[in-house]
């Protein structure tokens, strides 16, 4: 049987958020590649290698997997989430196309998981129930200022913005910058939730407004969802606040 490769979402955390496609892609992977955390949450398979590496190697990660592939074995590279989503299946494409012409013609498959927003949103209610974007705060891979253009497009268009990668040791200033540029195009009362490792034994999901939101809300494992002017929440005695962004928008421009 020839080699190829399959790019598997493992969803947000919990098992339960795991695809049964994605289950059955790792099933029959003999080489797994991944950053660490997310390897050790694949059931452990006889016959199976694995090939952790750190989280900021993508391109090489990529390169090794093809590589494997190319040389007939049965791979998969995993990512958190969704692989699409700020994650492995740019990184594989990328490599594709960039890389050695055997890579092109191998077989590649991409099975979807369940991203952090989607997950955050769930447990909240339906902050995504109208227009959104998600836009990642790491200026790793982008320059700041371009980062900052895309928030004031999304707000002033009355867009719900979901953030990924709002912070991390290397990024400490970057969230609350956001927060100040947001702030000039949506009201002080607008809703944030911060969801923390949601679908993890850790998990916690909070709401404030975006005056009162700060940094100290997040980490690197939180994703972050700004509300737009229609997003609403509702306050139920003895229950958590449902948030939701009506299916009518009413507001031509913010
Ligand atoms: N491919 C992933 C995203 C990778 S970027 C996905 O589709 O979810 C990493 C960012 O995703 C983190 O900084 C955080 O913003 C978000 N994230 C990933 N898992 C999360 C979880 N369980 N709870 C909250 N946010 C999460």
């Amino acid at each position: 049987m020839s080699g190829y490769l399959t790019v598997v979402g493992l969803g947000p955390g919990d098992p339960r958020y795991l695809t049964p496609e994605a289950d059955a892609a790792l099933a029959r992977t003999q080489a797994l590649y991944g950053y660490g955390p997310y390897l050790d949450r694949v059931p452990t398979r006889a016959g199976q290698s694995r090939h952790a590496s750190d989280n900021r190697e993508e391109a090489a990660r990529a390169a090794a997997a093809l590589e494997r592939a190319a040389q007939g074995a049965r791979v998969a590279i995993v990512s958190g989430g969704d692989p699409g989503v700020f994650a492995m299946a740019a990184a594989v494409c990328e490599a594709i196309e960039t890389g050695p012409e055997p890579w092109r013609a191998l077989d590649v498959a991409f099975v979807p998981g369940i991203t952090a927003m989607l997950a955050v949103a769930a447990r909240i209610g339906a902050p995504l129930g109208h227009d959104f974007c998600a836009l990642s705060l790491s200026d790793n891979l982008k320059p700041w200022e371009l980062i900052e253009r895309r928030l004031d497009a999304a707000a002033s268009a009355g867009f719900v913005i979901a953030l990924y990668n709002p912070m991390s040791r290397a990024r400490p200033w970057q969230f609350d910058n956001a927060l100040t540029r947001l702030r000039r195009h949506l009201p002080p009362s607008t809703p944030v939730v911060f969801g923390r490792a949601v679908a993890r034994p850790d998990e916690q999901v909070d709401v404030t407004t975006l005056d009162a939101a700060d940094g100290k809300h997040a980490d690197m494992a939180t994703l972050v969802i700004v509300g737009s002017r229609e997003t609403r929440v509702v306050i139920r005695p003895g229950k958590p606040p449902l948030v939701y962004t009506p299916r009518t928008a009413v507001e031509v421009s913010a």
